[in-house]
This record gives C-alpha cells, structure tokens and sequence, in this order.
C-alpha cells in the first residue's frame, strides 16, 4: 500500500511538478534575455525619434537651400530680405560661382559689413578639407546634392555650425558655404519640432559634445538621459533621450521585479497544490489501509470466540467431561463468549447506524451516579474475573444531567473494556463521578499502558488502533472510542484525556447542564 503511494507520488512529481518546476526555473532565467530585448526594442525606437529629428533637419536646410537656388540670379545676387532667411538660423551665406569664380558673401544676421573675413574664415575651412569641393561637386553631379558639415566656429557667445554644398545656378553650378548659428537653429527651427515628438512623454535634449552645457531641452530634465547621439549636420550637437517618466532601466528593473514574483507565486502555488493533492492520496491510502486492519481485527475478534463456542459445545454434547463442575465451566465459556460475541455485533451495529448517520439518542434524566452503580452491578464480577481491582467515588447530590441513558452506559462499557484490555501488569480500575461549574464528569481511569502523546488525537478516528507496543496483542477493531466520541459529541458534551505512556490513562466524559442535546 505504501509503495503504491510513493509510486503514485513520484509520478506526480514527474510527470506534472517536475516539468512544471523546470518550465518555471527557464521562465525565471529568460526573464533577464526578455529584458534585455525589450531594451533593445526600446532603444530601436529611440533611435528611430533621433533619425526623424536628423532628418527633419536636413529636410530644414535643404528646403531653404532650395528656395535660395530659387531666387538667385546670374550676379548671385537674391532677395535677401525673404522672410524664410529669418527663421533659418543661417548668419553668413557665401557663394561661388564655380564656372565664373565670382564671389559673393550675405550677412543675414548682424552687421553686413566685414565680408571678408567670412569669406576667409570659408577658406580657411576648405584649407582643412581639399577634396569638399569636388566631392560635392561629384555627388551633384550624380544627381544628389549632399550638404556637408565641416568646420564650427566661435562668435561671441554663439558656436556656429558650418556647412556647405553645390546648387544649380542656371548652367553654372555654385559651391554655398552656410555659417549656422546652433543656439539659433535649435530654438527656432528644432525646438517646436521637438516639443512635438516628446508630447510629455520624453524628454529630448540638446547639448554640446565637449561640455555638459545644454542648448535646448523640452522639460527640465531630472532623469540619466537613454540614449544620445550626435547630429548628422551638427556633430557637435548631441540629441538625447530620456523618459519622463521611467528610464528604461527602471522600467526593465519594475518589469524583471513583476515576472520574478509572479514566477515564485506560480511556483509557490504549485508546490501548496501539490502538497495538498499528496495529503488527499495519503489520507485515502490511510483510509484504505485501516479499513483493511478493521476487516482482519473484526475477523479475528469474531473467529475466537466463535471457535470457543463451536469447542465447547461440541464437548457439552459428546458428554467429553468429567465432573459436573467442568460441565458448568464450560457452559460458563459459551455464555461469556456468546455475551463476547453479541458485545462485537451490537459495536458493529451501532457503528454501522452512525455512519449512515441513523442513531438517534433519546435524553432523559440520568444520574450519573445510579447509571455508574448499574455498570458495576453488571461489570464487577467480569471486571474481578479478569484480575483487576477497582475503586468507585461517586459525588453525593450529583445533579441530574439529560443524556441518552442506554447510549452513555455503552460508553462507559466501553471505557471499562478497553481499560481492562490496555493494563497487562497494574490492574486497577477506578470510576469517579464530580461536578465543575455547570457541568457533571464521570471518569474512567487505569494504571495501564496508556497512549502515547502524538496518538491522543487519533484514537477517536474509526478504524484507528495505537500500532506500538503490545497493544497488537489484545483484541479489538478500533471502533470503540469512535463510538464514545460520537455519544459524548452528540449531547454537546466533551472528552478530557490524560495518558502516560506505563503509566495509565483518564478518561473523563463531561456532560453541560444547561444542555438538552
Ligand atoms: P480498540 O480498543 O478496539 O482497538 P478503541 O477505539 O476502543 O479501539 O481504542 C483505540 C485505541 O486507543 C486502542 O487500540 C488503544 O491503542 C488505545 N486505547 C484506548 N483506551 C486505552 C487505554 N485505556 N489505555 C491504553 N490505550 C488505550
């Protein structure tokens, strides 16, 4: 029986937790690579906001580029008061014509005087950087016009980023240096742009590489920034990105926290489950193995005094005696075993009505007192018979309690058996009979093997024997204290035990006053 449970535990195990466990554990150990893609993903899509701000630029200047190409005529001359020039951001334009080698330099911004020098400061740039030009001139000629960053300066407080490209001038192509104010154009061109995109939810910002100096931001930033790169016309410029509500960290961290909990929720629920599910399997194997013993005791109990019966009468009726004294000694074995045998059927009968829930008690007055005299009346003799002395102590002016009469003298039968049953060496029984407040007691009490501490609270089950020591030995189907249990339980009474392992056991039945169960 018990190899059948391990087995049908370990299959359990393997088949439902196991696998369970492990898909958990793998949950557990993904959670840190899930997260690592969602910041990656996240990451993606800051990339992507910070490719459409670089693009949005590029849109900007090579819109405006397009509408100087528009307006400029065969001196290089163009309308330089159009309005779109005040909101570029552009300080200084300087152009060539590259099939003329005509100059010419527009101040935008501030006073148009020193030419000049910007046109040196253009010079100086394409010193650094030999091949611009003709590498512009290529990509133009491919049928792309390519702005090129190269070169910032310092006016002033502003930094300028310079950029250059080649437009169509009619059939001459002109190289166009641009002098960029960056404050300029990330206030006036980006800002709104950026405003846009954030919504509230980001914070974006604009900042020199080489300081911690920012030009633009959308909201006071007060988190690390993601994720920050550098502009494609304006390297010196980082845009960086920032949640205004949750860095990605902090979010992997909150998401790596949740899953981690829930998977040891799960786990945690597994597990309780489980141990529930094996403490039904065990229960029923228990059951099952109790019932077992109760067929082989309930057998054996039968089958002893049966065969007693069976011998002595057949003795009896073989005339197989010597004396008259032995002839009533044996007709004394067949009515104490037939008595024996009427004991076990009536247990078993009205243990069988209590389970199918169909014993009825009926109360009445009851002193405890005359019903404990009756027991002894009937029981001294066999009590004596089996060796044992006994004292009684019964309360004068017991008050009168309502119990089933017939049902509590069982009881206290029973209590007498099993004390006479459990003390093999000190045979002593005593009964008392008291009173405490609203209540009456009546016990039984021996100087027997008494019951081991951790089984006290199993001897009421059905079915239930102590299985240690040579309680073996006696007889019995462990029906006897379920009845009792189920006596005292049913007038709202209680059972006190108190048992010493070799050296005896109390019980004590208490019956309330105030109750008519
Ligand atoms: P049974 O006596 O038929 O086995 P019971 O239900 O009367 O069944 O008792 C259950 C178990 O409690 C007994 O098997 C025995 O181990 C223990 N027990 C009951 N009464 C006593 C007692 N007076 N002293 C020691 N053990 C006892």
């Amino acid at each position: 029986m018990k190899s059948a449970t391990n087995r049908l535990i370990g299959t359990v195990i393997g088949t439902i937790l196991l696998p369970l466990i492990i898909y958990s554990v793998y949950e557990i150990s993904s959670v840190k690579e899930d997260e690592e893609m969602i910041e990656k993903v996240y990451r993606d899509q800051l990339d992507a906001i910070i490719f459409s701000i670089n693009q949005f630029s590029n849109d900007n200047i090579s819109g405006l580029l397009d509408k100087i190409q528009n307006g400029l005529k065969g001196d290089l001359s163009f309308n330089e008061s159009e309005p779109y020039l005040d909101y570029s951001s552009i300080h200084t334009l300087v152009f060539e014509d590259l099939t003329n080698s005509k100059t010419k330099v527009v101040r935008i911004i501030g006073d148009t005087t020193d030419h000049v020098e910007w046109k040196h400061l253009q010079d100086s740039i394409l010193l650094a950087n030999p091949d611009l030009k003709t590498q512009l001139i290529r990509y133009k000629e491919g049928g792309y016009r390519k702005i090129a960053p190269k070169g910032t300066i310092s006016e002033a407080n502003d930094r300028m980023q310079v950029v250059h490209a080649v437009i169509d001038n009619g059939d001459h192509n002109v190289f166009i240096t641009a002098f960029i104010s960056i404050a300029g154009f990330a206030n006036n061109v980006l800002a709104p742009k950026l405003q846009q995109i954030a919504e509230g939810d980001l914070i974006i910002t604009l900042g020199y590489r080489d300081s911690d100096q920012y030009v633009y931001v959308t909201d006071s930033l007060n988190k690390e920034v993601m994720l920050s790169k550098s502009m494609w016309l304006i390297p010196s410029l980082d845009v960086g990105i920032s949640s205004s509500n949750k860095t990605v960290s902090e979010l992997v961290a909150e998401r790596t926290q949740y899953n981690l909990i829930a998977a040891f929720i799960l786990i945690f629920l597994l597990v309780f489950g489980f141990s529930l599910v094996i403490r039904n399997i065990r229960r029923e194997v228990n059951l099952a193995q109790t019932k077992a013993d109760f067929v082989s005791n309930v057998s054996h109990e039968l089958r002893t005094p049966l065969s007693l019966i069976s011998m002595f009468a057949e003795t009896l009726m073989l005339n197989r005696f010597n004396s008259e004294e032995k002839r009533k000694e044996y007709e004394e074995i067949i009515f104490k075993e037939t008595n024996r045998l009427t004991n076990i059927v009536n247990k078993i009968l009205n243990f069988s009505q209590i389970e199918a829930e169909k014993r009825i008690y009926n109360p009445s007055s009851v002193n405890m007192n005359n019903l404990v005299k009756e027991l002894m009346h009937d029981y001294s003799y066999h009590i004596e018979r089996n060796g044992f002395e006994y004292s009684v102590n019964l309360y004068p002016e017991l008050p009168i309690v309502q119990v089933d009469k017939e049902a509590l003298y069982e009881a206290l039968v029973n209590l007498v058996d099993n004390s006479i049953k459990y003390s093999p060496n000190e045979k002593f029984i005593s009964i008392e009979t008291s009173t405490r407040d609203n209540a009456v007691w009546v016990e039984v009490a021996d100087r027997g093997m008494g019951i081991p501490t951790d089984r006290i609270h199993q001897i009421f089950d059905k079915f239930y024997r102590v299985t240690e020591g040579n309680v073996q030995t006696t007889r019995g189907a462990g029906l006897g204290l379920a009845l009792v249990s189920h006596i005292v339980d049913s007038h709202g009474g209680d059972i006190e035990v108190d048992s010493t392992p070799g050296k005896g056991s109390k019980f004590r039945l208490v019956f309330y006053l105030d109750n008519h169960g």
